[in-house]
């Protein structure tokens, strides 16, 4: 399963040359972003979350949940060979690190106390992230009349659930992935 997964390794002075200092901090140094400070751990938009180091696509925006943590938390990854986890006992606690298996850049940790089915959190940083929003993706189908919207039908139509009804989550939920 991952041998299609070509390991995508640079020196220190490149990756420092490629990422922000924050970005660098975070994936190359084990770093992590203060809470509620980063890009995306309020972001509830559907679209796929990429390693911001090497571009695999890691997480998808289906399995981010609000984990009132204040970094992006997910239930699982994309594909399960897309991330690798090690032991991490650094600070005194032992905690379980996510790293990207392609480029092994640092994401956060996992945690075994997120939702159902799966039970697992994995509370990453902003910075280790690079959102491409579904619709920026190229969908040809995209809704005609709700497009530059970000929280169009829900406010306009009221609370009614429409958001889970919508002709859209019907037609993107077989596609998955
Ligand atoms: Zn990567």
């Amino acid at each position: 399963m991952t041998d299609g997964r070509k390991k995508v390794e640079k020196t220190d002075a490149e990756w420092r040359a490629q990422l922000s200092p924050e970005q660098y901090r975070i994936t190359r140094k084990q770093g992590t972003e203060r809470a509620f400070t980063g890009e995306y751990w309020d972001t509830k938009e559907p679209g796929v979350y990429r390693c911001v180091c090497c571009g695999e696509p890691l997480f998808d925006g289906q399995t981010k949940y609000e984990s009132g943590t204040g970094w992006p938390s997910f239930s699982a990854p994309l594909d399960p060979g897309a991330v690798e986890t090690r032991e991490d006992r650094s600070l005194f606690m032992r905690r379980t690190e996510v790293v990207c298996a392609r480029c092994d850049a640092h994401l956060g940790h996992v945690f075994p106390d997120g939702p159902r089915p799966t039970g697992l959190r994995y509370c990453l940083n902003s910075a280790a992230l690079d959102f491409e929003a579904a619709d920026a993706a190229g969908d040809p189908r995209a809704e005609p009349d709700a497009g530059a919207a970000g929280t169009e039908i829900g406010d306009a139509a009221g609370a009614g659930g429409a958001e889970s009804t919508g002709p859209d989550a019907a037609a993107s939920d077989p596609a998955d992935r």
